[in-house]
């Protein structure tokens, strides 16, 4: 199958205001833009270095996301031109990327990621935090929390992921407002469960671009 069709079928799948963002780490500009000219034009990235990178190597229409942990110290690389900043996960990243903003006169969408997987080594805030990271939020100026974003554990079992994207989902409908409005939920193997489950934004990888051989 190729990739228009594997992205056509995707599609297809999604509610209409569903947005795809095109999960390309690791892979080559040639294969971004294949997905490119298909008229795709919101891509995920989840390091830095390969965000800056591509995004001078690639057109300029591009929407890139950054998906994958951040630290503070990197913030300034991607302020300038980042779309959508979906990993923020503390207090200290919010401050820096609200300073960042500032300095290069833009407000930036953020999403908070939540911790809902069982696995310690995913990141973000834990559910109860939620409203008062928000509230602590409204006094930065360069910041726009656009709504929320999580990562099922590592499982088959579809009843454990269902929970926790539930779960997320319930925090999100008592938060959401007509600025907070996006639900960043589900990847190649479970986002059929996260548009179930309020998902309006999923983010995907191999399910377009094939199986990836490093992470
Ligand atoms: C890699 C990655 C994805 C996409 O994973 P696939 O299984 O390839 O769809 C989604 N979200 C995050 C945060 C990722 O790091």
């Amino acid at each position: 199958m190729s990739i228009n069709d594997r992205l056509k079928k995707i599609q297809k799948k999604l509610k209409s205001k569903t947005v795809l963002v095109a999960v390309s780490k690791t892979r080559k500009v040639s294969e971004i833009l294949e997905v490119y000219n298909c008229g795709h034009r919101v891509f995920g990235e989840n390091k830095v270095q390969e965000l800056v990178q591509k995004n001078q190597e690639l057109p300029n229409d591009i929407k890139w996301h950054m998906i994958g942990h951040l630290q503070s110290n990197k913030v300034k690389y991607i302020a300038p031109f980042i779309d959508l900043i979906h990993s923020v996960d503390s207090l200290k990243l919010l401050s820096e990327i609200n300073k960042r903003a500032i300095q290069n006169n833009r407000i930036i969408d953020c999403l908070l990621q939540v911790h809902i997987a069982k696995e310690d080594n995913k990141f973000g805030f834990k559910i109860s935090q939620i409203t008062d990271v928000i509230y602590k939020t409204q006094q930065l100026k360069g910041i726009n929390i656009k709504g929320l974003m999580g990562m099922a554990t590592f499982t088959n079992n579809r009843e454990r992921i269902i929970y926790e994207f539930s779960q997320l989902n319930s925090i999100f409908q008592k938060i959401k407002t007509s600025q907070i409005n996006v639900l960043s939920i589900g990847m190649s193997s479970d986002y059929l469960i996260a548009i179930e489950n309020g998902s309006n934004m999923v983010r995907i990888g191999s399910a377009i671009f094939g199986i990836r051989r490093t992470s």
